[in-house]
């Protein structure tokens, strides 16, 4: 299996916010909702979804979060200066959230996956001739999702666990 490992800074449109990304991509989507529509500026969103603890901010970062519907909305992060989203975040659980960071905040050559699928596709601007499956409607727009999330997490292997047993071995 191809793991596509990501380690880099990741910026906005005009370079002063940054994300920093450690880790492997659980899923690409491609977001036709009109709220990804209206922050984007675009038809579509490109994005590419990571655990929450693989992504972190600068300290001093000056990044605006917003939340633009109830839960399970995301907490989505914009740049104050040239006002593209940084990142989102969704809390799956107490002890989990998924950062959602789009495409063109990495470096073009960055190799990522494909995106899995298209959702909200029924609020689609336009028909998209490809052979990415694409979702109609809200609640499954959402629950494929999830559906790919948990999938990726569960095909995870528990790397740092079995390390840190291994060492603790040796002793
Ligand atoms: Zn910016
Ligand atoms: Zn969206």
């Amino acid at each position: 299996m191809i793991t596509l490992w990501v380690n880099q800074t990741t910026s906005c449109q005009c370079g002063s916010s940054l994300a920093d990304v450690c880790g492997e991509p659980l899923t690409r989507l491609l977001c036709h909702c009109e709220i990804c529509q209206s922050v984007y500026q675009q038809a579509y969103a490109d994005v590419l979804i990571f655990s929450g603890r693989d992504v972190s901010l600068p300290d001093d970062h000056a990044i605006e979060f917003r939340r633009h519907r109830l839960p399970p909305a995301l907490t989505r992060g914009a740049c104050p200066q040239c006002r593209m989203p940084v990142v989102a975040f969704m809390r799956t659980s107490p002890f989990h959230q998924l950062a959602f960071v789009p495409r063109a905040n990495f470096r073009p050559e960055t190799m990522l996956p494909g995106p899995a699928m298209h959702i909200f596709y029924h609020r689609r601007v336009a028909d998209m001739d490809d052979a990415v499956p694409k979702v109609d409607g809200y609640f499954p727009s959402e629950t494929s999702v999830l559906v790919a999330v948990t999938k990726a997490l569960l095909q995870r292997r528990p790397e740092p666990v079995a390390h840190a047993r291994s060492r603790r071995g040796k002793r």
